[in-house]
């Protein structure tokens, strides 16, 4: 395999063999292919697409450059998991794990770190002191046996091609390419076995999917190389055009699932997580259908016993579950509406770079973030607001960074006059 060449060929638009795509994942996984001819091999992609042939082959290299883990097979159960394309202030799964775990369904997944302006669950959860996401494949397969639920992060032994493949899109602006968003999430659900997924395809100017028909098309692609590889798949397109919930930063998103997990929360947050559980539940081994799925849920979030399972979860990988313990910012600064009327728009793409800015997001590979610092929108779209009214917060490291990080949470917000038309939430549900 000539790396040079493989690429040249990709560039010109040819398509490559299924052995081509497996040598070159495989020399890279090695180290023997450099970063700099991966990035160009990545680019090459973005500009030409894969084939379908070629996502196949991509997705079974990148599940091969590791072990592969049948969790159900290990657990004799039916084992659920649930993924998003990449959203701002998407912090579903770590409310809805506790919540199907507490309902008696196996919940064991491979999560990703911040993905371009996109925040990642990994990061969320390594902003609870002591959170461990390196499992070893047994501990995956004990804790989700144990507790119900264990999340972990593609490691040396599991998909090591999309840790590395990983890093180097979110810092060469090759994120966004349906085959290659399919193929980085489906080797995930593959590798770690489980029998039946949720994937949340994200549409919207914080998506990384700008339009319905991309998501569409991102979505089927996931559903073929899930059912090939005997995998139940529902895919849901959701709303992203303004930010999930209230908070975006890292420890700040990890509170706000917590409270939504303690049966609190905001609405559109809880609105999605009772309806993937309730989904997620219709797709275990438990007979139930959708309606009794999220009545389920609604009880495990009401009684305690999802946040009792939480707690369970984040001292099994190691965190302290309490709230008050997640790191805080030195400097929480108010944002004052500069007009009075209705939040006419929230750009989450917006929102998302302020937090970034502010040193929760990565610009180079592998670059520390810092969990505490964020935003908290404290008003959303077609909410009312006075002049002089606090409009949102930004938690910084220093009132230098706070005040850098107004002006450009500002260029988020449209407030205007009459009320707003209220957009649903969920999209369209492919089954
Ligand atoms: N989530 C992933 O795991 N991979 C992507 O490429 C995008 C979102």
């Amino acid at each position: 395999m000539h790396a040079v060449e493989l690429i040249e060929r990709k560039r010109n638009g040819e398509e490559l063999s299924a052995t081509d795509v497996r040598e070159f994942i495989a020399a890279y996984v090695r180290g023997d292919v450099p970063d700099y001819q991966a990035a160009a091999f990545l680019m090459a992609v973005w500009f030409r697409g894969l084939t379908p042939a070629e996502t196949y082959a991509m997705t079974d290299a990148m599940v091969a450059s590791g072990d592969t883990v049948d969790l159900a097979t290990r657990l004799g159960r039916r084992v659920v998991d649930k993924h998003s394309t990449g959203g701002v202030g998407d912090k579903i799964t770590i409310a809805v794990g506790p919540v199907v775990a507490a309902c008696g369904v196996p919940f064991g997944k491979m999560s990703g770190r911040g993905l371009g302006h996109t925040g990642g669950t990994l990061d969320k959860l390594e902003s609870i002191p002591g959170f461990r996401v390196e499992l070893t494949t047994d501990e995956l397969v004990e804790q989700t046996r144990d507790i119900g639920i264990a999340v972990a992060g593609q490691t040396a032994d599991l998909v090591p091609a999309d840790k590395k493949l990983y890093a180097l899109r979110d810092v060469t602006a090759t994120i966004d390419q349906v085959s290659l968003i399919a193929a980085s999430i489906m080797s995930k659900k593959i590798a770690a076995g489980a029998s039946a997924v949720v994937l949340d395809v994200k549409v919207g100017e914080g998506a990384f999917m700008r339009t319905v028909d991309d998501a569409r098309e991102l979505a089927q692609e996931m559903r073929a190389l899930g059912e090939r590889a005997g995998m139940d798949v529902v895919c849901v397109l959701t709303d992203m055009d303004q930010p999930l919930g209230r908070a975006v930063g890292n420890a700040l998103e990890v509170r706000e699932a917590w409270e939504t997990v303690s049966g609190g929360g905001p609405e559109d947050t809880r609105e999605l997580v009772v309806d993937a559980a309730a989904q997620l539940l219709a797709l275990s081994d438990l007979g139930i259908d959708e309606d009794e799925g999220r009545r389920r849920a609604e009880a495990a979030l009401a009684d305690g016993t999802a946040l009792a399972t939480y707690d369970r979860w984040v001292r099994a990988q190691g965190g302290d579950p309490d709230p008050a313990r997640l790191p805080v910012a030195p400097v929480v600064h108010q944002v004052a509406a500069p007009a009075s009327g209705y939040v006419h728009e929230l750009g989450a793409r917006e929102v998302a770079v302020t937090a970034m800015e502010l040193g929760a997001g990565r610009e180079v590979a592998g670059e520390p973030i810092d969990h505490a610092v964020g935003v908290v929108c404290l008003r959303k779209r077609g909410e009312p607001v006075a002049a002089g009214e606090p409009l949102a917060e930004i938690h910084a490291r220093d009132e230098a960074a706070a005040k850098k990080a107004e002006a450009s949470l500002l260029e988020a917000y449209e407030i205007g006059d009459g009320k707003v038309v209220p957009r649903p939430l969920v999209l369209e549900v492919l089954q």
